[in-house]
């Protein structure tokens, strides 16, 4: 479920209007709800911790990196699931503690390995035998021994989207199975790192536990068997990639249904195991704690088409422009019940075609200046958002209960401008 609800016919974040935060912060504006992230996270890690006694839970924060829920996860014990040096940075900048931290990726250079050991952070995913070799390297001469895992490629390929599948044997991701026995066995010979165990990512927003199991169940097995060749494996990470509902009801109740469901088949596939379980939910539990808040500029009516052009863009929230993907439209002020729905393309400001939202989407009649929510868009929303068209990069807030706090404030047209620096020659 989500903490987003009509009150007094307004839209809001838990106990907050959304009319007041477009009117104090401006739009367009992310605005994620502290009770949703909290809720999800405990009941990921309660019915991870249920169905396999030790269970890490690593917060992948690449689906929503903003300070202010890092802190919230941290404080309810989360580690972090990190993919470069700038998330690194973060997490630590947040308060996690170094060993709560995965350094996850398939492309790591020296200088973001080299940081990662002298952190001392719990494990390096490793994604290739040459980033092995790197690994032990950059430890060993920074007298450490870092302790990771192989991240392993089952070629179970699963996801909502072409573009977010990681897991089949035709994507960039993982050592090969055939593989693992022997990069084993040549690491346990090399000075820097020590080989805990295996990982496995399949890819995002995949809602059939059947994908997962047959992953898992292919790691189960290779498990066992580099356990039978005498090798170590104290630790499995099972990734994430757990998919949330999009398509919403207004009345939605999320329930924990598919997360039992995959808890279930957890404890049922590692039973006897004897191992460490890790996970590594981003969008499970981000997803539909965020929505972005924007409001229309201008109705264009065509002959044949009714365009509804907001002031959020692809920039902002890229997901529809590149997975094609699905957000529901709820507008701020509450439809009464039977009013005519009109279709619309819902698009952004910026010179593309790609900059659109929906296209034919039935929604209540809309005038200027109103304000709408793409819904779900806490999860690879603000995260992937840029300054494309050269706009502001967006704001973020966070509420709490009755109280709301600016989390990113929207940059200047300084900021904007000032990154950029003129060659000398221009002096
Ligand atoms: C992206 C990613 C995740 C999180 O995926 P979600 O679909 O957001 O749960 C976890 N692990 C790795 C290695 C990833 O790349």
């Amino acid at each position: 479920m989500h903490h987003f609800a009509y009150r007094d016919g307004s839209l809001h974040a838990e106990g907050v209007d959304l009319r007041r935060i477009a009117a104090e912060v401006g739009t367009p504006v992310y605005v994620y709800s502290t009770a949703t992230i909290e809720r999800h996270y405990k009941l990921f890690a309660a019915a991870m911790k249920k169905a396999a006694g030790k269970a890490h839970v690593f917060y992948a924060m690449k689906a929503n990196g903003n300070l202010g829920v890092l802190k919230t996860l941290g404080a309810l014990g989360a580690g972090i699931d990190t993919v470069s040096e700038g998330e690194v940075r973060k997490a630590l900048a947040a308060g996690i503690p170094p060993e709560k931290i995965v350094f996850s990726g398939v492309g790591k250079s020296e200088q973001e390995l080299r940081f990662a050991v002298e952190t001392g952070i719990y494990q390096v995913n490793i994604e290739s035998e040459s980033e092995l070799d790197l690994l032990s390297k950059v430890a060993s001469s920074l007298g450490k021994r870092q302790e990771a895992v192989f991240r392993v490629n089952p070629d179970i390929g699963a996801g909502g989207h072409a573009k977010i599948t990681t897991g089949s044997s035709e994507n960039k991701f993982g050592v090969s199975f055939e593989e693992v026995g022997r990069l084993y066995s040549r690491a346990a010979n090399m000075p820097g790192v020590r080989i805990m165990g295996l990982a496995v990512h399949i890819g995002s927003q995949i809602r059939e536990i059947d994908a997962f199991e047959a992953a898992y169940s292919k790691m189960v097995a290779l498990v066992g068997d580099l356990k039978g060749e005498g090798h170590r494996v104290d630790r499995l990470d099972l990734g994430g990639g757990l998919g949330i509902p999009y398509d919403i009801p207004k009345t939605f109740d999320y329930g924990p249904g598919l997360i039992e469901a995959y808890a279930e088949m957890v404890g049922r596939v590692t039973k006897g195991l004897d191992v460490e379980l890790g996970f590594e939910p981003g969008r499970l539990i981000v997803g539909n704690a965020g929505l972005l808040l924007t409001r229309v500029l201008h109705l264009n009516p065509r002959p044949t088409k009714q365009f509804l052009v907001v002031d959020a863009a692809m920039n902002d929230l890229v997901r529809p422009a590149m997975y094609e993907a699905y957000h529901e439209i709820w507008p701020v002020a509450e439809p009464a019940i039977g009013s005519p729905e009109i279709a619309y393309d819902v698009v952004g400001p910026i010179c593309e075609s790609g900059d659109t939202f929906t296209t034919g989407r039935a929604l209540p009649q809309l005038k200027q200046n109103d304000l709408v929510a793409f819904m779900t868009a806490g999860a690879y929303g603000a995260s992937m958002s840029s300054t494309y068209n050269q706009r502001l990069l967006v704001a973020e807030v966070m509420v709490k209960g009755d109280d709301y706090a600016v989390t990113r404030p929207r940059q200047s047209y300084e900021e904007l401008i000032g990154t950029d620096r003129l060659p000398g020659w221009f002096a």
